[in-house]
């Protein structure tokens, strides 16, 4: 097997763990998973959700996310920043396309390759990380792992 291949079948493991780990979000209206990976340990983790010590609801009275809820990949990221890891050189893995907001987070924590398994229909957060040199790659986590 071809080191790309290796790298191929490490990535869909890691976003089909990205999606399990999204089930964790109370979040009625869409579920995301976000892993960070560095030198093949997994250093963080996150979904979306209130912050921390708010009320485990993500949606208002009309079904509106509510504009405190953070996102996946900026739990993972701010998680880092209470931890004596960084993310320095890492790559992100994370169930659905970031949005601008965040790729903002990805580029100025260094992460260097992020890994997306759902496609958005605003490509403004991906575009960016390409400007920023970010390998951007999207996988169907449903994809066969024989080739
Ligand atoms: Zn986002």
């Amino acid at each position: 097997m071809t080191t790309d291949n290796k790298q191929r079948l490490l990535d869909l493991r890691y976003l089909r763990m990205a999606r399990i780990w999204a089930e964790n979000s109370y979040c009625q209206r869409r579920q995301v998973g976000a892993l960070v990976v560095k030198d093949k340990m997994i250093i963080s983790d996150g979904y979306n959700g209130t912050p921390s010590g708010f009320e485990n609801v993500c949606e208002d009275d009309n079904n509106v996310t509510k504009p405190y809820v953070l996102h996946a990949e900026a739990n993972a990221i701010t998680k880092l920043a209470r931890s004596s890891n960084n993310s320095d050189g890492s790559t992100l893995y994370v169930t659905a396309a970031p949005c601008i907001e965040c790729a903002k987070l990805i580029i100025q924590s260094g992460i260097k390759r992020v890994v997306y398994g759902e496609k958005y229909r605003f490509e403004d957060g991906i575009n960016l990380l390409r400007r920023a040199d970010i390998e951007v790659l999207y996988l169907n986590p449903e994809e066969n792992e024989t080739e």
